[in-house]
């Protein structure tokens, strides 16, 4: 069964970072390199004023399958 397509966002003043689960090969990498960004236990598990803008862009640049993804706003 093919699994679902979720696309979803999360935007702060400067960023917006974009989520598709379906991708995601659970590396953890996200969550176990910036837990108050990234945190599965907490509902919405992403929480943009966690960290720095940068912080987040370096964490999300690492995740392997792309299911994490950014993009500037204003552009
Ligand atoms: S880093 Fe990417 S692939 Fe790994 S668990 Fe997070 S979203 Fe999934």
């Amino acid at each position: 069964m093919e699994k679902k397509k979720i696309k979803k966002t999360y935007s702060n003043d400067e960023i917006t970072v974009i989520w598709q689960p379906h991708i995601c090969t659970h590396s953890k990498k996200c969550w176990k390199g910036l837990l108050d960004v990234f945190d599965p236990r907490e509902k919405p598990w992403i929480k943009l004023d966690g960290a720095t803008n940068q912080q987040i862009m370096n964490q999300i640049d690492v995740c392997p399958s792309k299911a994490l993804s950014y993009q500037k706003n204003n552009l």
